[in-house]
């Protein structure tokens, strides 16, 4: 759980503040942070939403018992949350990981206003070839879980119709319930513990798994992966995650993926780059070569008088995705020979030497600019 803010110290009142105090303390700070007043200021707003976040727990007294629980018991998390907890417990999802972010600060409120219980995010991580994520392809994922009962939907009914609205909450899930606090007697929000916070009595138990409405077994599916993902994304398969049992809802599935690089080809969201090796004939003479690409070799025209280092964009020959198809980018690089024999390099010395430097245009370039400022003459280097 992320750090937890101090709502105290966010309103600048004591632990044992009065719901009157909190009300001044919050009134006169939200009119000096109001962003009226701050236009443009982002660390106002940020504080402005602070103050409206700690307001918000504070002045609500079951919100604030949850909150001064947790305060008190760090490292509790939702596990802490007399209600059960909305958290997804564990394995965590996204959405969870958000919600905490966004939502009243932790996660333990959540389950007061959840219906009915849900089973818990599972999270896997699918290997795939470079190949694969570029191609899109079929996987089959198999993982164990809680599976929803087949016979009864996962409602714990027979049948999954052998229920009838439960009288206590009325179908909601919900009751209120007095509580005597130190804050006097305060009316709490609860999941109902007749039906578990499911809204259904059960009339018929289903007969399979003692009525349970899931079974601890592995899950098998197939799973088409778009072309194009990429390690950042993830593929969520709703109701694929644990199974709550009696009615509640599943939880989800996220697949994540692990991508094996390419061996020559590096990935940049829909773009493709590789370096090619030429040889100093190609580079001053120009010609066809051979470059990786996602399927086969491709050939590029490289133009005479081409220098090391130059970028080619071959268009359309990157990655397809839903956004489109990116370009693959090749850059040459002139492989100069670590060796030659004696007779090659006499042969390059003849060669270089009936090659004028005003052929060169950056050495002739170079030449004329050292030849201005420090007033010396060079010839080819
Ligand atoms: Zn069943
Ligand atoms: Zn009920």
């Amino acid at each position: 759980m992320a750090d937890k803010k101090n709502y105290y110290d966010i309103l600048g009142v004591s632990k044992t503040a009065s719901q009157d105090e909190i009300k001044s303390a919050y009134r006169k700070l939200a009119k000096q942070y109001h962003p009226d007043f701050h236009p443009g200021d982002a660390a106002a707003a940020e504080k402005f939403k602070e103050i409206n976040e700690a307001n918000e727990t504070l002045s609500d007294e079951n919100k604030r018992k949850q909150y001064d629980f947790e305060l008190e018991h760090p490292g509790m998390g939702a596990g802490g949350n007399p209600f059960g907890g909305g958290f997804g417990g564990g394995m965590g999802g996204f959405e969870d990981i958000i919600n905490s972010v966004f939502g009243g600060g932790f996660g333990g409120f959540g389950g007061a206003e959840r219906q009915t219980p849900r089973g818990s995010d599972i999270e896997l991580t699918l290997n795939l070839s470079f190949l694969d994520t570029i191609k899109g392809c079929t996987k089959t994922v198999s993982y164990m879980r809680n599976e929803p009962c087949s016979a009864c939907g996962g409602s714990g009914a027979k049948g999954g119709t052998a229920f009838q609205k439960c009288s206590r909450c009325g179908g909601s899930g919900r009751v209120k319930y007095q509580q005597d606090t130190i804050f006097g007697r305060t009316i709490q929000v609860g999941a109902c513990p007749d039906c578990g916070g499911t809204g259904k009595k059960i009339l018929v138990r289903c007969p399979d798994y003692k009525g349970k409405g899931y079974t601890h077994k592995e899950t098998k599916f197939t799973v088409n992966i778009p072309a194009g993902v990429d390690s950042d994304s993830s593929l969520r398969k709703r109701g694929f995650g644990q199974a709550a049992g009696n009615g509640g809802e599943n939880g989800d599935l996220y697949i994540r993926f692990r991508i094996e690089p390419h061996k020559m080809l590096v990935r940049r969201d829909k773009d493709l780059y590789v370096t090619v090796p030429i040889s100093y004939k190609t580079a001053v003479n120009g010609g066809k070569i051979i470059v990786p690409g996602i399927d086969d070799t491709l050939e590029l025209s490289v133009d005479a008088g081409t220098s090391s280092g130059t970028k080619f964009c071959m268009r359309g020959k990157g990655v397809k995705t839903v956004n489109g198809t990116g370009n693959l980018y090749v850059t040459v690089e002139i492989d100069v020979p670590k060796r030659l024999s004696r007779e090659q390099n006499k042969k390059l010395e003849d060669y270089e030497a009936s090659v004028p430097l005003k052929y060169c245009d950056k050495m002739q370039k170079f030449a004329n600019e050292v030849s201005a400022i420090y007033g010396k003459k060079i010839e080819k280097q």
